[in-house]
């Protein structure tokens, strides 16, 4: 009996788990999944919990629901891998064997990276809404907050899901509207780029947005403190941004365990192939989602992209053969606008996010950098395509593991990274 290990079991853990005991032979393969948690978090979830649109209820459910009947849980810490022994320790000392390893420990916040973020004033006017308690505790400060200076900020690139923070600060505008107090609030949107997005052509599609919505943007602000006293966040020029509630994203970081293992970046980020995800460290070793480092948006979608892809060379890898080396970077993301309205974005290694339809070329029903009702349906009905397809690895129907270009406005193939 031959041993397959999965390190996590988030989105990406999850779906793999699902894909491959369908694939492997139960009689050949052992496969596990370890994850240090008892609760699957629905992240996408936790944009909307502080506006009180999901219950938390919604967005949470217990990890065994989703994993499948024949692949075991351990639900344990793991402490490192040993890439030289082919086994992984457990925190409670337990040592399992793998032949084949996939990393899918997903990234977390660090507040703690920034001087004085996780000082007196977090989770009392400072808040994050990447996990899910601060985003409990935001929507609570939420409800009774009178108005006065909200900055959301982004600290440090990458982050995963881009996109949300600058979804959080349009959903705050809609919010405030609809409670009648949009003009006791000054939102600010504070980021270390150069612009409200990372793909400068989204960029212009949500500058106009920001200024429609008069949010005010502070661009390339490299934070280096937060002043919990003056109720100021400062960066590296001396640069100062007064708040009354700080929305941040704190510095996103891979598990501490790649470090403890030996082989991470300097945010603790797996180096992989980035067309096969087959590590750098050693041939044996996989990774997927958050965990990795190659330069894809960290996204539930290109989780989902990525599973169709890794599964093929799981299977190529145990057969002896060569891998695909196909994955592109696809990844589509809607953007929340408020008010009901959403963009989608479709974008890869090689394209900005296009315009044109999608799935269905010059047909829809959606619309790629529109602000449309039908994508914020999209984005709504993206939670039951998630607990009930997604993670369970069915295949979610004319949705292509890499991007379809008919149908689109393709700029000359360039390499964006
Ligand atoms: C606010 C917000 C909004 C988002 N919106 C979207 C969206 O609209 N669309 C989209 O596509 N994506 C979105 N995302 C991103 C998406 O949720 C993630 O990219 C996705 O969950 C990544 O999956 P993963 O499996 O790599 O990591 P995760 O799902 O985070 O899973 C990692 C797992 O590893 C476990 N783990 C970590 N370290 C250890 C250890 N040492 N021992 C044991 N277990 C460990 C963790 O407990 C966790 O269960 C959003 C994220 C946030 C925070």
């Amino acid at each position: 009996m031959k041993n397959l290990l999965i390190l996590g079991a988030g989105t990406a853990g999850t779906m793999m788990a699902n894909h491959l005991q369908h694939e492997l032979p139960e009689a050949e393969w052992n496969i596990q999944i370890v994850d240090k948690r008892a609760t699957h978090y629905y992240q996408p979830g936790f944009l909307f919990l502080p506006f009180d649109i999901y219950k938390p209820k919604q967005i949470k459910k217990p990890i065994s629901q989703f994993i499948p009947k024949g692949v075991g849980y351990v639900q344990e810490q793991v402490d490192k891998v040993l890439p030289e022994e082919n086994k992984v320790l457990l925190e409670n000392g337990q040592k399992l064997p793998y032949d084949v390893l996939i990393v899918a420990t997903g990234t977390h916040i660090a507040p703690e990276e920034t001087e004085g973020m996780a000082g007196p004033l977090w989770q009392k006017d400072i808040f994050d809404f990447y996990s899910f308690e601060g985003s409990k505790n935001l929507r609570d400060k939420l409800r009774t907050w009178e108005g006065g200076k909200l900055v959301v900020h982004i600290s440090e690139m990458p982050i995963k899901c881009p996109v949300a923070p600058l979804e959080f600060a349009f959903l705050a505008d809609s919010f405030f509207i609809n409670k009648g107090m949009r003009d006791k609030v000054e939102i600010t949107f504070v980021t270390p780029m150069d612009g409200a997005f990372t793909k400068p052509k989204a960029t212009e599609a949500l500058q106009h947005l920001l200024d429609e919505k008069q949010i005010s943007i502070v661009p390339d602000f490299n934070i280096e403190r937060v002043d919990n006293e003056r109720k100021m966040i400062v960066d590296y020029a001396d640069r100062e941004v007064p708040f009354d509630l700080l929305v941040t994203v704190p510095t996103n970081m891979g598990d501490a365990m790649i470090e403890r293992s030996g082989f991470g970046d300097a945010l603790n980020y797996v180096p992989t192939n980035k067309a096969t995800l087959q590590s750098e460290v050693k041939d044996n070793i996989f990774v997927i989602g958050d965990a990795t480092n190659i330069p894809a948006s960290k996204a539930g979608s290109v989780a989902h992209f990525e599973a169709e892809i890794l599964t093929e060379n799981i299977k190529r890898f145990i057969a002896g053969q060569a891998l695909k080396d196909e994955f592109d970077g696809h990844s589509n993301c809607f953007i929340e606008t408020g008010h009901g309205k959403a963009i989608l974005i479709d974008f890869n290694y090689t394209h900005e996010p296009v315009t044109g339809t999608f799935p269905f070329p010059g047909v829809g029903p959606l619309k790629l950098l529109q602000e449309t009702r039908m994508n914020h349906m999209g984005k709504m009905a993206f939670r039951w395509i998630y607990w009930n397809m997604l993670i369970k690895g069915k295949h979610i129907p004319f949705v292509s593991a890499t991007m379809n270009e008919a149908g689109k406005d393709l700029e000359p193939k360039k390499e964006l990274v």
